[in-house]
């Protein structure tokens, strides 16, 4: 039976031949990962229905990682962190990123930041796997043709004891993207168009897949870019067959085997056209534009063009979705040799990224001292930081009611912090630009 690229990892995963969309089945589970917001709760539950002496169903097959509210003198989010680490030593768990420094982050070798990526950095996105993460942003991981979707705390407990899940099986609406990318666009205008397409419940339980020429030309951090936005259209998750680029990546970050598979043309997709007879939805990228989601939902798509006047308070590029390497090597390029005329916060997801800054050139210039020149805020400790607002003391957190042009994945009232703040997500490249001219700004006024 023809089966898409996610049926086939569930069936391998629930040990059939074959599944089909709307089935339940149990399936085994390859990794877990939890971090200090979901974790005290998921480690609480776990004790209660499988025991105080309870032990992991499989130690290596957990990863722990501290990232979401790490650098404040918040005593509960610190508190947090200390479970998660009691919980590493007693179950003995391998894969614990820990944080002991908070004073200085680069003391900390165990420490990496931003779980989902992390995750990719660490080698725990494999093809062909399933993967859960007590974090929404868990099909991050789908850019390397692996399963991975967000699950709440009382699901990553039962995995805990069981190592095991019962999941329906998505159907999937297949995402075509063609054409040569154009220098002014990235994959964060890509996902953002398509979210305004469908719109924030377009996907709802069904997984996004995306294919063609388009993605196949992308490196993989911004495959991960279009998969860790698919639940912003309430998609369970998002996929991207693995291919030579995903292989190279993990090429010296994993020694596991692994085994990718591959959509059948003649698989079933769900309709997501305008008449139920179309069975994927095509773009070619070359007609597409810089575009924003405007406050306060990430489907409120607009061209950056149209938004020129809107005056904005401050940039902030970070998160899992805008505070990797190429993201900031996006930015640098575009603000190299002018000036930032709004505060611009630069907040990089992992201790990698944070390195990448100080060591990778540009035009002969690390990345940080472009940005430093150009009256940059000194990049933060890698974290979730302001992404998701955290204590007040977090760095870059919108403690007013102020207009932010943002590389996250969220806009709803309040993410950032104040209720009353405004946030528009961009690309790296539009968010570069709107902090050249302390308006939402194309990029292409500055290429
Ligand atoms: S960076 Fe933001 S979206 Fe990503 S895991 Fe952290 S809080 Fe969630």
């Amino acid at each position: 039976m023809a089966m898409t690229m996610v049926e086939k990892i569930l069936a391998k995963a629930s040990g059939k031949s074959t599944v089909t969309p709307g089935e339940n089945i149990w399936i085994n589970v390859d990794v877990l990962m939890t971090h200090d917001v979901c974790g005290p709760g998921t480690i609480g539950i776990f004790k209660k229905e499988f025991g105080e002496k309870a032990q992991v169903w499989d130690r290596e097959k957990i990863v722990l990682i501290p990232d979401h509210y790490i650098f404040t003198t918040d005593k509960r989010a610190n508190r947090n962190v200390d479970i998660l680490r009691d919980f590493a030593q007693e179950q003995n768990i391998k894969y614990f990123y820990d944080i002991t420094d908070r004073s200085n982050f680069k003391a900390n070798p165990d420490y990496k930041g931003v779980c989902h990526v992390a995750l990719a950095q660490e080698g725990h996105t494999r093809p062909g796997e399933v993967l859960f993460g007590t974090d929404s942003h868990t099909c991050n991981a789908g850019a390397f043709g692996q399963f991975a979707t967000g699950i709440g705390n009382t699901d990553a407990a039962f995995i805990l004891g069981t190592g095991k899940l019962l999941v329906k099986v998505p159907a999937t609406m297949r995402f075509v993207l063609n054409g040569e990318m154009p220098d002014y666009l990235l994959a964060k205008d890509l996902i953002l168009q398509i979210i305004g397409d469908i719109s924030v419940s377009g996907a709802t339980y069904r997984t996004m897949e995306f294919a063609g020429e388009t993605v196949k030309q992308m490196t993989m951090e911004e495959r991960m870019t279009l998969c860790n936005m698919v639940i912003e259209a309430g998609g369970k998750n998002g996929v991207i067959a693995a291919d030579e680029t995903t292989f190279k990546y993990l090429q010296g970050r994993t020694d596991k085997t692994f085994e990718s598979f591959h959509t059948d043309e003649n698989a079933t997709f769900y309709s997501v056209g305008a008449s139920r007879a179309e069975h994927y939805r095509s773009y070619d990228v070359t007609k597409l534009e810089p575009v924003v989601a405007k406050p306060h939902s990430p489907d409120n798509k607009e061209l950056a063009r149209n938004c020129q006047d809107v005056k904005i308070d401050r940039v902030y590029i970070g998160s899992c979705t805008g505070g990797k390497t190429s993201d900031f090597l996006h930015a640098a390029k575009l603000i190299k040799g002018h000036q930032v005329k709004v505060p611009t916060y630069l907040v990089p997801a992992t201790q990698k990224v944070y390195e990448d800054l100080f060591s990778l050139k540009h035009d002969g210039k690390t990345l940080s001292e472009i940005f430093l020149d150009a009256g940059c805020i000194e990049p933060a400790a890698p974290s979730c930081a302001a992404c998701l607002g955290g204590p007040k003391d977090t760095f870059g957190r919108l403690n007013e009611p102020e207009i932010c042009v943002s590389t996250t994945n969220r806009n709803f009232p309040g993410r950032m912090g104040n209720k009353q703040a405004q946030v528009y997500l961009a690309s790296p490249y539009t968010a570069a630009a709107s902090a050249l001219t302390g308006y939402v700004t194309d990029p292409r006024e500055f290429m």
